[in-house]
């Protein structure tokens, strides 16, 4: 008897509306705060950074959100997205788990990102905005903006990480070929990006750093608004069709997860593959584990702190509560460039308070070769950010192995490597080192997170 591996819905079960945690959590978010008054933000605070809609997004509480059927005609280039079997690997491994992972790497930027970045243009598109500024790690988030600003006719203009900038040319090459324009972060073209050059002329740049130059550049114009690519609830919600989709898809399966396994840089692909499976079980239904799996050179959610904090370097954003290695620190120069964010979607970090979710952190080295043996057991190579969860979803198929448990192991694939082949070199070289980050910053990073005051 052949067994399945390939797992496909049909474009018209994919689903119609997000899902959104928000509706379920035991208790609500923290408020997100003014950091000159210290008072809870109101809609009109974001509103010369985001359109309405996605302000409404963000603070709903409203366990459905629909997906407008542009949107959804959108999404068809790609989704619904396959969701795989991984009998190589399972042999490979020698484990009696099962092992399933959701294929985020079909979109047209090869990530889970184009998610978020279609709707995200839709919405600016709809409240006639003409421009949309962001930044990017690795360049997977701006090139989802890229690809969604052509099918919408924005400008897109891009602040890219300098350190990413100058690792992956053919990401710049191709949020170019998309139209938008792309800059090195930190950059002489922001008040904030020639402070930082003045005092350091070689600075690699961070996505804070990035996030206070394309803010800075935003709120000029009129015509012109910011676009996140992960961290904010509404990108949380608009990833949920990942997990979703993974429901119908186990359900055809036949199974259902006792592990639900993603990598986490501002939380965003793992949210997108966890919340609808959290959210189950909070209405009753059966409760996987939910693993999170960040870098060890980074490691917001198992080393932070939970605190208020800002979102950037600059202490442009509003102030949230989550789990934060502090806006002041840059991570090392390690390359899953899209998990160097000093913090951590305050939905994720808020599970993780409320004991939703679990975290571990894992180096860099170890990581490239779970996603080498992954590749030639699988097929599919991975981008380094994904090498993050196909290394946890291994440790659990190693445990389940060691403790002769036949678990189902769900993981979120959340892109190709493609773009990434250069430290592939490096790692088969032997130059991939384990990148640590500074102690000493650290903890002055910590130190200097803003005092809130605490409700009473
Ligand atoms: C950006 C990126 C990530 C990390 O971002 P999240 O918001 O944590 O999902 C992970 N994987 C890939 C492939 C990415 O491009």
């Amino acid at each position: 008897m052949s067994q399945q591996t390939k797992f496909l819905l049909n474009e018209d079960q994919m689903p119609k509306a997000w899902y959104n945690l928000q509706a379920d959590f035991p208790q609500p978010l923290p408020a997100v705060l003014h950091p000159g008054t210290m008072q809870p933000v109101g809609p009109d605070d974001l509103a010369p950074l985001f359109p309405m809609s996605l302000i409404q997004q963000e603070v709903t509480t409203e366990r459905e959100v629909e997906i407008p059927e542009p949107v959804r005609d959108v999404y068809r280039l790609w989704r619904p997205a396959p969701l795989y079997r991984a009998h190589g690997l399972e042999k490979a491994l020698g484990t009696c788990a099962k092992i399933y992972y959701k294929y985020e790497g079909v979109s047209p930027a090869g990530s889970h990102k184009p998610n978020t970045a279609v709707p995200q243009a839709f919405f600016n598109k709809q409240a006639g905005v003409k421009r949309l500024v962001t930044e990017t790690g690795a360049g997977q988030w701006g090139t989802s903006l890229a690809f969604a600003g052509a099918h919408y006719g924005l400008e897109v203009e891009v602040f890219q990480v300098r350190v990413s900038y100058d690792q992956k040319p053919y990401r710049r090459a191709m949020m170019e070929t998309y139209g938008a324009r792309c800059v090195a972060s930190p950059s002489n073209e922001t008040v904030y990006g020639r402070s930082v050059l003045a005092k350091h002329p070689d600075h690699r740049g961070s996505l804070g750093i990035a996030i206070s130059e394309a803010v800075e550049l935003a709120v000029q114009r009129d015509d012109t608004k910011y676009a996140l690519g992960s961290v904010l609830n509404h990108v949380m919600l608009h990833q949920t069709i990942i997990g979703l989709e993974s429901m119908q898809q186990m359900a055809m399966a036949d199974t259902w997860p006792d592990v639900v396994v993603g990598c986490t840089g501002g939380g965003s692909n793992f949210a997108g593959m966890a919340f609808p499976f959290i959210g189950h079980g909070l209405r009753g239904g059966p409760k996987p584990r939910i693993v999170a799996v960040e870098p060890a050179a980074c490691p917001s959610l198992t080393r932070g702190k939970y605190a208020y904090d800002f979102g950037d370097t600059a202490g442009m954003t509003p102030l949230t509560k989550m789990h934060t290695l502090g806006a002041q620190f840059t991570p090392p120069g390690f390359h899953a460039g899209g998990l160097r964010y000093h913090g951590m979607a305050p939905m994720v970090s808020h599970a993780k308070e409320l004991g939703l979710l679990e975290a571990v952190a894992y180096d860099q080295v170890a990581c490239f070769a779970a996603g080498v043996l992954f590749a030639r057991a699988e097929g599919i190579v991975p981008a380094p950010e994904a090498n993050h969860a196909v290394k946890g979803a291994i440790e659990e198929a190693l445990r389940c192995k060691r403790e002769g448990k036949a678990e189902t192991i769900l993981f979120n694939l959340s892109g190709h490597g493609h773009f990434d082949m250069a430290s592939y070199q490096k790692y088969f070289a032997g130059e991939l080192t384990d990148e640590t980050y500074d102690e000493a910053e650290l903890a002055m990073a910590l130190s200097g997170l803003p005092s809130v005051p605490e409700p009473v």
